[in-house]
């Protein structure tokens, strides 16, 4: 059994979807075809939430409506298709947006976004069928199972591993279409597992039903060495271990969500990472190995940081106490450190700049002295050459920086980047 997973790009289209079709009728055996919200539907469901919460009418009906024109274009590419497809659906999202919403935000986003994922699925199901492709449409809150901590639920491994073994009788199914990114409570009430979460999905599927891999279906090579859009000179890499990979998902590489490798490190499960537009060339493969230490140098950019030192208002050393009080004031805010340094009396860090770093700091202020600069950009390069430092940090200014045995890291001046 194998797990595949389409992201939004693959789908934003009826080409897109048709593109799908081809590549999955090339595998033979079961298969699990976990797909995203088309194409940027996802951001547009974000401006309905804001609209539906700000009770915005207008604004809400006019996102309502580029919503269904978005969907009802793709329906009219594909011939095979009725719009009535999906119409139960928009009469579901336009009842639930005519009542009145609760006070908590996050739960009313799980309520409303995942629309976007149950659309696409519904519109990709039905043009396998009508494509000769027979398939399954699974509901996937009905076997994965989380907590309530609604846009970033944690899953119940134990629940889902018994809901889902359901799924390991049906045997007599060879295709199911599926949702990614999202799950339910117990109590049926629908959960996000985060944005970009629907890799992590397919990686949840592939641990408990034991697949033979995980392939992901990108618009890139595979993982390659740097981004290319500001990179150009970036290469593909054919292997990686699990735990490179993970190290540079920690560092901010986007291409697989950062909670994707574990469930299948666990199980051994290889993780392909493929073109949907090259579907027959090989991609990367994610899988254990002894790599050495040779490999090429592979650049993370992280842009709009923000730097933050502190130090403690009566000149006490940076402890234990003080630097817990920090954690978790940046906990509470959820703010992810990205890097952090610190000596006797100061302790730095950068982080993504974002409204809840703007909160953390405020706080943070009433107990530490504090600086801060802005528009500053991370660059972590492993398996760092003096060649690759220098290509990064020339006709830069360098503000801090981190270097270990394979891993280099520079808080930098945000600046125009030319190679
Ligand atoms: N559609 C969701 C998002 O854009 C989940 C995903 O695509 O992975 O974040």
């Amino acid at each position: 059994m194998r797990v595949f997973k389409f992201g939004g790009a693959s789908v934003k289209d009826g080409a897109g979807v048709r593109n799908l079709a081809e590549i999955v009728r090339q595998y033979k055996g079961q298969l699990f075809v976990v797909v995203s919200a088309m194409g940027k539907t996802t951001n547009a469901m974000e401006a309905i939430v804001e609209a539906y919460m700000k009770g915005d009418k207008m604004g809400l009906e006019q996102c309502f409506n580029n919503l269904c024109s978005y969907h009802y274009g793709i329906i009219d590419e594909l011939s095979e298709l009725n719009r009535s497809c999906i119409e139960g659906l928009l009469h579901q999202l336009n009842a639930k947006l005519e009542s009145e919403p609760s006070l908590n935000y996050d739960f009313e986003y799980d309520q409303i976004v995942p629309f976007g994922e149950l659309l696409s699925t519904t519109i990709v199901s039905e043009y396998l069928n009508a494509a000769g492709q027979g398939n399954e449409w699974l509901d996937i809150r009905r076997y994965i199972r989380s907590d309530d901590c609604y846009r970033s639920a944690n899953v119940n491994w134990e629940l889902t591993k018994e809901l889902m073994s359901d799924l390991l009788v049906k045997d007599d199914s060879r295709l199911f279409v599926t949702q990614g990114f999202i799950a339910s409570t117990e109590n049926n009430l629908t959960t996000t597992l985060g944005r970009e979460g629907s890799d992590y999905t397919g990686a949840i599927i592939a641990h408990v039903l034991d697949a033979e891999y995980l392939a992901i279906w990108k618009d890139v090579p595979g993982v390659l060495n740097a981004d290319p859009r500001w990179y150009p000179k970036a290469t593909k890499i054919d292997e990686l271990s699990y735990w490179e990979a993970i190290e540079l998902t920690y560092y901010g590489a986007q291409v697989i969500h950062p909670k994707t490798l574990k469930p299948l490190q666990n199980k051994q499960i290889p993780l392909l990472v493929k073109s949907f537009v090259e579907p027959h060339n090989a991609g990367t493969v994610i899988k254990s190995s002894e790599q050495s230490g040779d490999l090429q140098p592979i650049f993370v950019l992280k842009r709009k940081q923000i730097l933050i030192s502190m130090s403690p208002k009566d000149f006490s050393f940076i402890m234990e106490e003080s630097l817990s009080d920090i954690f978790h004031i940046f906990s509470k805010h959820r703010v992810t450190l990205n890097m952090m340094q610190t000596s006797a009396l100061n302790f730095s860090v950068c982080a993504d700049d974002s409204k809840y770093v703007k909160a953390a700091i405020e706080e943070l202020q009433q107990q530490f002295d504090l600086r801060y600069n802005d528009e500053m950009e991370l660059v972590t390069i492993r398996h760092y050459t003096q060649e690759a430092i220098d290509e990064v940090i020339t006709n830069k200014t360098v503000v801090d920086s981190q270097v270990s045995r394979k891993t280099a890291r520079y808080v930098l001046k945000a600046s125009e980047w030319r190679f």
